[in-house]
């Protein structure tokens, strides 16, 4: 028999900065293995952690470990490369191993369970066997001849849904059906398309294809640049194909709101293979078994949002990333990593190309693509037909305005609308009004818990506050002067569509924004209207402004660009520059040109000028140019160390006591700025406070808040605050 290890090294969820060394358990079971899970005693309770190392040393006495309870797993859940990029994270975020690796796992199986079996959401009638033998077969079962003949009258396949409209206890009957064989059960992902005829791909799409088939089975990173419409998908679904040739697994992730089921379902269909797709919307147990699926290789392709980026793969060949650029790739809470760069980890460490894709590349990867260390792939020609847009600036400036529109942009809407086109209005800012205020006084109405203002919603008939969720009926009087004469000042997108039902009360409006969203299905209903053209006006928040594909939309209009220009954020400004080109994309996608109005009080500004001047990259240069200057990102490097606590004393003292920790550590070229308070300081009742760390240097950095880390946590102030730490932060806010 081999000789077991005597130490084992065990990742558990909790703030412990390393593993936990423990004795192997007694008695029965697998023997430990690293990869496997592991029942551990931990204080008065039991925990489930993963083992990532065997030892025959500990920096613990023996005699002062406990021995784990039982390993669970007989052949390692987590493979080597996955827990490897765990590691990878953990050491360079500075969060806790357990709790990187906790965020890997599915909720069953973190807790130690195992995913029921495959989950029955359809049943197909079996052709294979002849119409007269199936009606024999059940000439003295009513109940079961009902039921094929309902899924018969539904084309051949039910649904759990369609099902459950029958009476009574379809399940039996449906159950002895599957015996008899007259009924095929189906699971999601195995539901399998043939695949569908892809389009001859044009010179430029062809040539970025190319590339990346030729270094399948080895390590690159592209940086794909195509303009909206240029056909990226298209180019990462020959990759796709390319990968799947050669029999080997691809991840795609996408921005959260870029997961549509239209999407899934051009995949699906391109594909013709069983995709895993993974999302936080999912009930746990399709997620832990779609990971499963990926992990042993027989889902082909896993689709996903940002945490599917640890999903393991049995034979991974191929990492996309699609509109690498948003923000939602970026976790803003407890373990804060960027998937999107985490993927260029992964890809490094399994040696496989990663492609990223965007219409508006990050400053971070254009930098990157500029030191050569991407290879930048361009696609600047619209697929098919389509034209790019004309954008127009709309100065703003002493015009009367109707709920924000101006007279020129009603007037081009209405030509649009008279033409059969489709008009897509963009308004960053929901409910009737954001700001409500007294006239007899001039009180504003205000969150008692946050910095900020509260937000007329008028069908609710309610203020909210949109940072902490505190709700109240609207106010009949004034809480200072108790004044009746409440006025509500500025617009949202619940006064624009009301002002747009009375300007064209001959076309349907469909706004699309968190409010009118809320309900499960209600996005995909309203997206249908607008696909199928019976809603001729659509106006919504930044939610509208990417991933749908919106052939007859001839007009965009951008109500407010200026709340971009002058943002608290050094990121303000690129963010706008994408918002604006992402939204522009979205007329003139089919064979109608588009276009495109933007309303400015600042028509001058050199980065509106810019950009519609000379386009994204050009201005992409030029906002380069100025990160370069000011050491900023990508050109310098920041972690955001934060702080919050229900006083607003505690926070900044604890930043200090943390700069002090941190200034004999810091050496030449690293600055620690602050502590200064949060740009909106008291956000749900609390005060909040941060100190940025600057450097040139990202191994200078790392190798700084290595050192500083592990004295955070005994700061005498360490237990009276909320603190975090934030590598390469993405929002100061
Ligand atoms: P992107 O992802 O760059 O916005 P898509 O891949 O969604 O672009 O392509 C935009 C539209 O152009 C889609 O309707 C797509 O089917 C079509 N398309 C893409 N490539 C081609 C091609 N080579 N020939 C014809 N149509 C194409
Ligand atoms: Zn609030």
């Amino acid at each position: 028999m081999n000789k077991a290890p005597s130490i084992l090294r065990i990742a558990v969820a909790g703030p412990f900065a390393g593993p936990l060394d423990y004795l192997p358990p007694q008695g029965d079971g697998p023997s430990p293995t690293v990869g496997a899970r592991i029942r551990v005693p931990l204080g008065s309770r039991r925990e489930t952690g993963v083992i990532i190392g065997l030892s025959d040393t500990s920096d613990h006495p023996r005699n002062r470990l406990r021995a784990a309870t039982k390993v669970l797993d007989s052949e390692p859940l987590l493979d080597t490369t996955t827990l490897s990029l765990a590691q990878w994270a953990a050491r360079y975020y500075h969060h806790p191993i357990g709790e990187v690796l906790a965020g890997c796992l599915p909720t069953s199986l973190r807790r130690g369970q195992w995913p029921a079996a495959q989950a029955i959401h359809a049943w197909r009638i079996n052709r294979d066997i002849p119409d007269e033998e199936r009606l024999r077969s059940v000439q003295r079962a009513p109940r079961q001849a009902q039921i094929l003949a309902h899924i018969a009258d539904l084309g051949g396949t039910a649904s759990v849904t369609e099902l459950q409209d029958l009476d009574g206890d379809w399940r039996g009957a449906v159950k002895q059906l599957v015996d008899k064989q007259l009924l095929e059960p189906i699971s999601d992902h195995e539901s399998v398309a043939v695949p569908s005829e892809a389009p001859a791909l044009n010179g430029e799409q062809d040539a970025a294809v190319t590339a990346i088939r030729a270094t399948l089975g080895e390590h690159a990173v592209f940086l794909l640049d195509g303009i909206t419409g240029s056909g990226k998908t298209e180019v990462y679904l020959a990759a796709l194909q390319a990968t799947l040739r050669n029999e080997r697994q691809a991840l795609v992730l996408v921005p959260e709101i870029g997961l549509t089921p239209q999407l899934v379902q051009r995949f699906r269909q391109r594909l013709g293979t069983r995709l895993a797709v993974m999302h936080s919307g999912l009930a746990d147990g399709d997620r832990a078994r779609a990971w499963l699926a990926a992990r042993n290789g027989s889902a082909k392709v896993v689709i996903g949002t940002r945490s599917a980026l640890f999903t393991p793969l049995a034979r991974p060949g191929l990492i996309i990333v699609d509109e690498e650029h948003d923000l939602s790739f970026k976790q803003q809470d407890g373990f804060r990593y960027n998937a999107r760069d985490l993927a260029v980890v992964r890809a490094t460490q399994l040696g496989i190309p990663l492609v990223l894709g965007s219409a508006t590349p990050s400053l971070e990867s254009l930098h990157n693509a500029r030191q050569g260390r991407y290879r930048h792939l361009h696609l600047n020609r619209r697929a098919g037909a389509a034209r790019p847009p004309e954008i127009h600036l709309l100065d703003l400036r002493g015009q009367p305005l109707q709920a924000g529109l101006s007279p020129e942009l009603i007037r081009q809407m209405r030509r649009h609308l008279e033409e059969a086109g489709q008009v897509l209005l963009f308004l960053n800012r929901r409910g009737y009004a954001p700001v409500l205020l007294c006239h007899d006084c001039g009180a504003v109405a205000e969150c008692s818990r946050c910095d900020a203002r509260l937000t007329y919603h008028r069908a609710a008939g309610r203020l909210r506050c949109h940072h902490c969720g505190y709700e109240r009926l609207m106010d009949t009087a004034c809480h200072e002067c108790g004044g009746t004469a409440l006025l509500s000042v500025g617009q949202g997108t619940e006064q624009l569509e009301t002002t747009l039902q009375e300007l064209f009360p001959e076309h349907a409006v469909s706004r699309i924004d968190r409010d009118t969203t809320r309900r499960q299905g209600a996005m995909e209903a309203l997206l249908d209207d607008a696909h199928s053209g019976r809603s001729r006006i659509l106006l919504g928040t930044q939610m509208l402004a990417k991933g749908h594909d919106l052939p007859d939309v001839s007009l965009v209009g951008i109500l407010d660009c200026d709340q971009g220009l002058f943002g608290a954020d050094f990121r303000a400004t690129e963010r706008m520059a994408q918002l604006i080109v992402q939204v522009s994309g979205r007329a003139g996608r089919a064979q109608r040109p588009g276009e495109v109005f933007l309303q400015t009080h600042h028509p001058e500004h050199p980065l509106l000028v810019r950009l519609l001047r000379d386009g994204y990259r050009a201005f992409a240069e030029e906002a380069l140019t100025e990160r370069e200057l000011m050491g900023l990102p990508p050109c310098g490097h920041l972690a955001l160390l934060r702080a919050e606590a229900p006083a607003a004393g505690p926070p900044r003292a604890f930043l200090e006591q943390a700069r002090e920790l941190g200034r004999p550590l810091a050496g030449e070229g690293l600055s620690l700025l602050g502590p200064v308070p949060a740009p909106m300081e008291r956000r749900a009742g609390r005060y909040r406070a941060q100190l940025l760390v600057q450097c040139g240097d990202r191994r200078m950095l790392q190798r700084f808040l290595a050192r500083l880390r592990p004295g955070l946590a005994d700061l005498p102030l360490a237990r009276k605050v909320r603190w975090s730490l934030d590598v390469d932060p993405q929002d100061m806010l």
